[in-house]
């Protein structure tokens, strides 16, 4: 196991007081993106925010590229009973940002620029406490903090001259699963060494070194109408089919292995009079290890029938977040960034969590990985979202002497 170095070298001292004095500015930056309404695919706004990102990136020599993935995969959506797909919204694009002529491993950064917050809602601006400790807004640490953390540490490193060979990957989508980017988010790790993302810390700086891995699925049963009244006997209900089906998938958890489904929203039927030929239901999987994972796949695929049964049953399935269990190379990490932060007087715990994120991606394509070194705070995804601001000065100090530690081969020497 590494032992990092307790000891911040003079190189790095300099890096911690480069970022001391930008308290404030850090602050106002982040109210001002946090304003900028980045959620449920809200593209001027993301257009916006990216641009101001980059434009950062560009001024320490940052070159961009951007790139287009996957749509997402229509029957994804809840509550369409009709056939017709709903409209392919294009895929936001990521924003890919490399430093040419900067040694040492290839390191992947993956940031989201998008939330969960409706853009029109009632919860866009940030809010700071009396006492200035502690700011509410949407998106304020999943992840706008953890993009501004990023940004300072890459200038304190680019001042010094010591900017690593650093990939950044700005997404739009990871809020809603990352269909347009995860492909090219695995196409870059498998030019990278070592893997980052600024999620949230919890409160108290916890890293998380664990996490499940998630998926989805929808269930559709076909029968034949027929009128109630009328036509009884003729008919053969979707929606009974579905009961079936839903039964058997009720008895598929073991929680206690981690093997976890759930099973809901469901459609079904258009009128009470009616035997219904068509019921959906939508369900999510999660799971401690890829081989769980292959079990689960496997369970709901015994469920399908063929095309022409009466009734007929069809699984889809996106596991679109591989597991991301602790190995030895990401304690090797943890360690190393633990010892960064003990260094700059902070302290690091270790937890778990069954959250997912980009670094599950970055993970499966073999990359060392740890996706918590954005900012501290809590109430992800609701309108309590918070930071505590002292984080932003304290989390760009250790994104920038762990960057610098790894240029120097910390980890993969
Ligand atoms: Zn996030």
């Amino acid at each position: 196991m590494t032992q990092a170095s307790t000891q911040l070298t003079a190189g790095e001292a300099k890096l911690r007081d480069f970022l001391v004095p930008r308290h404030e500015a850090m602050v106002a930056d982040l109210a001002h993106h946090v304003s900028i309404p980045t959620g449920l695919g809200h593209d001027p706004g993301l257009d916006e925010y990216r641009g101001i990102v980059l434009d950062r990136l560009r001024a320490i020599g940052g070159v961009v590229e951007m790139r287009t993935g996957e749509a997402r995969p229509t029957w994804l959506d809840f509550g369409s009973q009709s056939d017709d797909a709903p409209a392919v919204r294009m895929p936001p694009p990521t924003a890919v940002v490399t430093f040419p002529g900067n040694e040492g491993p290839g390191i992947l950064i993956a940031c989201h620029l998008d939330t969960v917050f409706d853009p029109i809602g009632s919860f866009t601006a940030m809010t700071i406490s009396s006492d200035d400790k502690t700011a509410v807004g949407p998106g304020v640490v999943d992840m706008k903090g953890g993009v501004l953390i990023t940004v300072n540490a890459l200038e304190a490193l680019a001042e010094a001259g010591e900017l690593p060979n650093i990939t950044l990957a700005l997404t739009s989508d990871e809020e809603t699963g990352s269909y347009a980017s995860s492909q090219i988010l695995r196409d870059l790790s498998k030019e990278a060494e070592i893997g980052i993302a600024t999620e949230p810390a919890l409160p108290g700086g916890e890293l998380v070194v664990e996490r499940f891995g998630s998926g989805q699925f929808r269930v559709e049963t076909r029968g034949k109408s027929a009128h109630v009244g009328r036509a009884f006997v003729d008919g053969v209900s979707a929606v009974n089919k579905l009961a079936d089906v839903i039964t058997k998938i009720s008895a598929m958890p073991d929680a206690e292995r981690g093997r976890i489904l759930n099973i809901g929203p469901l459609l079904g039927g258009a009128a009470s009079n009616a035997v219904p030929d068509l019921a959906r239901a939508w369900g999510n999987v999660r799971f401690p290890t890829n081989e769980i994972a292959d079990e689960l796949l496997a369970m709901l695929r015994e469920l399908q029938t063929s095309p022409e049964s009466m009734p007929s049953v069809r699984v889809d399935c996106s596991f679109n977040r591989p597991a991301k269990p602790e190995t030895g190379a990401v304690t090797r990490f943890a360690q190393l960034a633990r010892g960064c932060a003990e260094s700059l007087g902070q302290q690091m715990p270790f937890a778990k969590t069954g959250g997912v994120c980009d670094g599950n991606i970055l993970q499966d394509e073999g990359l060392p990985t740890i996706d918590t070194l954005g900012v501290r705070g809590g109430g992800l995804h609701t309108s309590d979202e918070w930071i505590d601001l002292s984080s932003l000065v304290e989390r760009s100090q250790l994104m920038a002497v762990l960057l610098h530690r790894l240029k120097q081969g910390a980890l993969t020497q």
